[in-house]
């Protein structure tokens, strides 16, 4: 794992969005998992793509006592068969399933209009779902801002848009229909100024803290497999930007997912 100090508060961070199912972590995920709680963290939300992962998650869930999991299907996993409903229903029942995600639109690799047709046809009906059985959503926007933003208006789940990426003013309006925003590695990036302009005026009663582990880790390990325990650098800009402390960043997003995902 990459080296990191031990953070001055242990059992201070909780990561929000991860994928440890990952193939990235195959060679050594029980011993990074194992050893997460030594970097401070406290809890891990483990988000499916397609059910095989999101039954990876729950799996994870079931052997770490600090482990949730989300289950869903990703604009990038569809793969034009239709969605197994009822299988997902299934998983979503499971013990420690907190939540429908990972689920949204992602326009950056799908340029065609029957497949973006796809992805709104299998994310509206993933947002009825969370409606019908009470879960919070975890959505995915990745250029695909106006769309998303127009399905969540007309759906109105409780959720977080987890790695958010869009401007203030998209900021604004997620806000004012009760959403959380997703906050990871990106903020730390140097050419980041959309998300960082968006940090210095977000209530902190709305962020979550995330990694999207095993990406995007946060300077100074970027490039590298990332792990929840460099959320710490996370909160550390975000303390910058807004003249507190991390601490006082950590506790809030804390705060704030025990809340949304009723933990
Ligand atoms: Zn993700």
């Amino acid at each position: 794992m990459q080296p990191l100090e031990r953070p001055a508060n242990p059992g201070e961070i909780f990561d929000f969005h991860a994928h440890y199912d990952d193939a990235a972590f195959d060679p050594d995920r029980d011993e990074v998992l194992r050893e997460l709680p030594d970097f401070g963290v406290c809890g891990v939300l483990n988000c499916g793509v397609d059910l095989s992962s999101s039954r990876a998650c729950i799996a994870l869930a079931e052997r770490y006592a600090y482990c949730y999991a989300a289950a869903g299907y990703h604009p990038e996993n569809l793969d034009g068969s239709p969605l197994d409903v009822d299988a997902l229903c299934e998983l979503l029942r499971a013990p420690k399933v907190v939540a429908v995600g990972e689920i949204g639109l992602d326009y950056h690799w799908e340029a065609d209009e029957a497949g973006r047709k796809w992805q709104v046809d299998c994310f509206t009906r993933q947002l009825e779902l969370a409606n019908e059985l009470g879960y919070p959503v975890i959505v995915h926007d990745r250029d695909a801002h106006a769309d998303t933003l127009e399905l969540l208006r007309r759906y109105r789940p409780q959720g977080v848009v987890h790695c958010f990426s869009g401007s203030a003013e998209m900021a604004e309006e997620l806000l004012k229909l009760g959403l959380y925003l997703g906050v990871g590695g990106v903020s730390t990036f140097q050419n980041a100024k959309k998300i960082r302009a968006v940090l210095e005026t977000l209530p902190l009663d709305r962020l979550l803290l995330e990694t999207d582990a095993p990406y995007l880790a946060p300077v100074p390990y970027r490039g590298t497999r990332c792990h929840s325990g460099m959320i710490i650098r996370v909160a550390e800009a975000i303390a910058e930007l807004r003249a507190t402390t991390r601490e006082e960043v950590l506790a809030r997003s804390l705060e704030n997912g025990k809340r949304l995902f009723r933990l």
